[in-house]
């Protein structure tokens, strides 16, 4: 076998009732007052099934206000994948709709940038906007996970298996990783927030919350370049993710990544 993946998105929740000034940085005519649509990605390939980022509960979802129409533990089990089978889980970064339900994965080791853990644990912790996106009870819970030795850590590029390998961008959150997935339609990079829509990519347009703008623009090009084609590169929080991909399952929102996209992004 080869080290082609499948790769599913998995929505757990929503959120409506977006402006603009929401989504995009700048001000610009073409920017859209767009859903913020929350995923897991499920890789699935010879050597197992990887899961890439954890979600939030229900607790966050009544704390942020949040809808949450299926915690992501349980959506993974109404796709036949009980979370306890799961051994690898990728943390993009640990904001706390990316890395919540670190309980709900008891055989997992979780793959995680060093300087995310740093970012996470450290002085820029002392300023609330940038301490807002993250939950103290998940990043408490990670470094538990640390002193049980169920982490592994990352400096810049690694490797979680052959075809799967995680590329550091940072920007939006100083320790944010990418992962690159060999498909049978090329390689695609799963950018999580270094792209929350594709009009932030595309437009080289940031969503406001970022940690360094500068990196943050580095990492369009850097995630790009590592798909090698705009059709294979994933938004965090897009629902037109949605309409592009094949519904992959009745009982869940999952669609599959791997699969031809109903329309092309090139020029
Ligand atoms: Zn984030
Ligand atoms: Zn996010």
């Amino acid at each position: 076998m080869s080290d082609h993946h499948e790769i599913y998105a998995i929505r757990y929740a929503t959120m409506t009732g977006r402006q603009p000034f929401h989504n995009y940085m700048v001000a610009d005519p073409h920017n859209e007052g767009t859903d913020l649509d929350y995923f897991v990605w499920l890789i699935r390939g010879a050597g197992g099934d990887i899961l890439v980022d954890t979600g939030f509960n229900q607790a966050a979802a009544e704390e942020r206000k949040r809808t949450l129409t299926v915690n992501p533990a349980d959506a993974l089990a109404r796709f036949g994948v009980r979370p306890d089978s799961i051994r690898d889980v990728v943390v993009t970064h640990l904001h706390y709709d990316h890395a919540g339900n670190l309980d709900r994965f008891p055989a997992a080791r979780f793959h995680l940038q060093d300087r995310e853990m740093s970012f996470a644990t450290g002085r820029c912790m002392c300023h609330a906007p940038l301490r807002h996106p993250f939950s103290v009870e998940d990043v408490t819970l990670m470094v538990r996970h640390v002193f049980g030795t169920r982490v592994v850590f990352h400096d810049g590029d690694g490797e979680v298996a052959p075809g799967v390998t995680l590329h550091h961008v940072g920007g939006h959150s100083d320790g944010l990783q990418v992962v690159r997935v060999e498909t049978k339609r090329g390689p695609v990079v799963l950018a999580s927030d270094a792209s929350h829509y594709y009009g932030n990519i595309h437009r080289r347009n940031p969503f406001p919350i970022v940690y360094n703008v500068g990196a943050m623009a580095e990492g369009w090009a850097r995630v790009e370049k590592l798909a090698g084609h705009p059709d294979r590169v994933i938004p965090g929080h897009d629902p037109m993710v949605c309409e592009l991909y094949p519904r992959a399952s009745a009982a869940v929102d999952a669609f599959a990544l791997h699969e031809k996209p109903l329309r092309s992004f090139a020029a």
